[in-house]
């Protein structure tokens, strides 16, 4: 403890964020005190103005700027394929491949009994709502290569199976088992959609 209370409160909410401990979030602080002011100010606007002003799309969950977001609104990309993922960031990263041209749906997690999530925590109603309403063609799930991914994987192919002309797939095996999609490198990504195979 440095009994100065400003730095307290400035590395208790710091220490808040995810993968931040006391010793960084001390070091980010005293950073912070070292930085021009307008910076500082500009910083924090920022992080207020992207908590108050994006929003989640009402369609696939991605993060948007208005109630749908702008590959929804793409006319140019194909509404019969969808890529499932679990989070926003995993979209992000099939995104910047470059090569997936149809749209996305998030779940907004996985299935983890070990943490209380089941099913009915997802956003699987709302794929299923997309799948009749757009007749989707393809449905590539890709979700991470860990037993919870691999769990929503299973459940997602076998509650989508009655959709009879929906071809489902799975990005290949690509990723390293235990690896996160988010750290996955853009060559590792496109390989994996590309090898992609039917369940
Ligand atoms: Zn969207």
């Amino acid at each position: 403890m440095s009994k100065i209370k400003l730095l307290e409160d400035c590395v208790y909410e710091l220490a808040r964020l995810p993968s931040i401990g006391r010793k960084t979030a001390t070091r980010l602080a005293m950073h912070i005190i070292r930085m021009n002011a307008d910076d500082v100010h500009k910083l924090a606007s920022r992080i207020t103005a992207f908590k108050d002003n994006a929003v989640f799309c009402s369609v696939c969950g991605g993060l948007s700027e208005s109630d749908v977001c702008p590959i929804c609104t793409d006319e140019y990309r194909d509404k019969t394929s969808i890529c499932v993922v679990e989070e926003v960031k995993d979209l992000f990263v099939v995104e910047q491949t470059g090569y997936f041209k149809g749209v996305y749906h998030v779940l907004g997690g996985k299935i983890s009994p070990l943490e209380g999530i089941g099913p009915d925590n997802l956003r699987i109603d709302e794929l299923i709502g997309r799948i009749a309403a757009d007749r989707v063609k393809e449905v590539i799930l890709a979700t991470n290569p860990d037993v919870d991914g691999e769990t929503t994987a299973t459940y997602l192919a076998r509650k989508l199976k009655h959709f009879t002309e929906l071809k489902i797939t799975k990005l290949a095996s690509g990723i390293p088992l235990g690896t996160h999609i988010e750290y996955a490198d853009e060559m590792t990504m496109l390989r994996a959609i590309e090898g992609r195979r039917q369940v």
